[in-house]
C-alpha cells in the first residue's frame, strides 16, 4: 500500500517532497558522511541549517528585526507555563478560553499568579469565538491570551481581539504558517510545529524583544527563561536538530510554493469544497459557527453516532486516515493542513457524496 490521505491532527502530513529529500539525506548529509541526527549541534552543517532556517522563517512571515525567533523544546504545551513566567511582572493575565488547549494554558497560567478568564465559548461545547471586542481586561494584566485557530472545535479567529493597549500572545500551533499574520500586533506568537510545519516536540516561538528579559518569576528555570535562549541562539542546549532541519525544508517548500499568500489562497480553496459540500448535504453537517470557521480543522457530524464510526470505518479502509473526531466533540474531523494536497479533499467529498447515497 501506497501512502494513505493523513487527515490527522497532528502529528500530521508533510509534504511528500520534504520526505522524500529527507530521506536521500538520512545516511550523508550534503557529503559530510553522516546524517543529520549523528553530527554535532555546533558543528558548521548544523550551524548552516538552523541559521537558514531562521532566515527562510523570517521572510516567510515578514518578522521584524525586533522579534526573535527561538527554537525550543517541550512542544507548545511548554510554553504555557513558559508564557506568565516570562511575562507576569504584575502576576495577572486575561485569558480567552476558546477551547482545551486555552483552557490548559489558562490552570497552567494559575500556577504562577491570577490568570482571569475574560471572555469563553464553553456554553456552546466552543463552537464559536466569543464576541472580543469590548472585554473587561483587568487595567494590570500583564498580557491577553488566545488560541487563534482551536486544533479540537475548528474555530479560528478572523478578527484579533481588542486587547486595550495589552500585550497580545497567540498559540498558532494549528495554524501556523497557514496564511500571512501581521506579526507586530502580537507580543508572542508560538506554535508547536507537529500540526503545520515538522515533527513533535519542536516549538517555535516569535517574540518582541523587549520582552525578552531578565525580570522573569522567581524560580523560573533556566531553560524557560526565553533569555537563556534567546542570548545562545536557541541552543543553549542541545536543540531538537532534526526537527529544525525537517522545519527548514518546509519553509523553503513553502518559499517555493509562493509563500504564506500563496498558502492562504490553496487553503481557502480546500476549505472552501469541504464546507461548500458540508452546508448542501444532507447527511453530514459541520459543527462550527460559520464565521467562525477554521481553515485547518473541520469537525463534522452525521448526528448518529452509530454511522459516525461506520463512516470512519469505511473512509479508512477506502485509504482515508485518522478522520474520527476528538474524543470530546465526537463525530468526525478532517485537518487539512498546508501539506494535505487539493486531490485529498476533492477525493474525500467524493467519498462522503458516495456514503451519504448509500446511507440514507
Ligand atoms: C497540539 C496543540 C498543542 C499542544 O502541542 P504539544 O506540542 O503537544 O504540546 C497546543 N496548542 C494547540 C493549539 C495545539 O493544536
Amino acid at each position: 500500500m501506497g501512502r494513505v490521505y493523513n487527515f490527522s491532527a497532528g502529528p500530521a502530513v508533510l509534504p511528500e517532497e520534504v520526505l522524500k529529500e529527507a530521506a536521500e539525506e538520512m545516511l550523508d548529509y550534503k557529503g559530510t558522511g553522516m546524517g543529520v541526527m549523528e553530527m554535532s549541534h555546533r558543528s558548521k552543517a548544523f550551524d548552516d541549517i538552523i541559521k537558514e532556517a531562521e532566515k527562510d522563517i523570517r521572510e516567510l512571515m515578514n518578522i521584524p528585526d525586533n522579534y526573535k525567533v527561538l527554537f525550543l523544546q517541550g512542544g507548545a504545551s511548554q510554553q504555557f507555563a513558559a508564557v506568565p513566567m516570562n511575562l507576569m511582572k504584575n502576576k495577572k493575565a486575561a485569558y480567552i478560553i476558546t477551547g482545551q488547549w486555552a483552557k490548559k494554558a489558562y490552570q497552567e497560567a494559575q500556577i504562577y499568579g491570577e490568570a482571569v478568564a475574560v471572555a469563553s465559548s464553553a456554553d456552546k461545547t466552543f463552537s464559536y469565538i466569543p464576541d472580543c471586542s469590548d472585554l473587561d481586561i483587568p487595567e494590570d494584566a500583564d498580557y491577553v491570551y488566545i488560541c487563534e485557530n482551536n486544533t479540537i472545535y475548528g474555530t479560528k479567529y478572523k478578527t484579533l481581539p481588542n486587547t486595550k493597549g495589552k500585550l497580545l500572545v497567540a498559540d498558532q500551533s494549528s495554524c501556523f504558517l497557514s496564511e500571512p499574520v501581521d506579526v507586530t500586533k502580537y507580543g508572542v506568537i508560538y506554535g508547536g510545529v507537529q500540526k503545520n510545519v515538522g515533527p513533535a516536540g519542536l516549538v517555535i516561538s516569535i517574540i518582541r524583544e523587549d520582552l525578552i528579559t531578565d525580570d522573569v518569576l522567581p524560580g523560573t528555570p533556566t531553560m524557560l527563561k526565553w533569555k537563556t535562549q534567546a542570548d545562545a541562539d536557541s541552543l543553549y542546549n542541545t536543540p531538537n536538530c532534526y526537527a529544525i532541519y525537517i522545519c527548514g525544508k518546509v519553509f523553503k517548500w513553502l518559499k517555493k510554493n509562493g509563500g504564506l499568500e500563496a498558502m492562504k489562497a490553496l487553503n481557502e480553496k480546500k476549505a472552501k469544497i469541504l464546507y461548500d459540500f458540508l452546508d448542501e448535504s444532507k447527511l453530514f453537517k459541520g459543527t462550527v459557527r460559520k464565521e467562525d470557521r477554521s481553515l485547518m480543522n473541520v469537525p463534522f457530524v452525521t448526528g448518529n453516532e452509530d454511522l459516525d464510526k461506520k463512516f470512519v470505518a469505511e473512509a479508512k479502509a477506502a485509504g482515508f486516515e485518522n478522520l474520527k473526531g476528538h474524543r470530546t466533540v465526537g463525530g468526525m474531523r478532517a485537518s487539512i493542513y498546508n501539506a494535505m494536497p487539493i486531490e485529498g479533499v476533492e477525493k474525500l467529498v467524493e467519498f462522503m457524496k458516495k456514503f451519504e447515497a448509500e446511507n440514507s
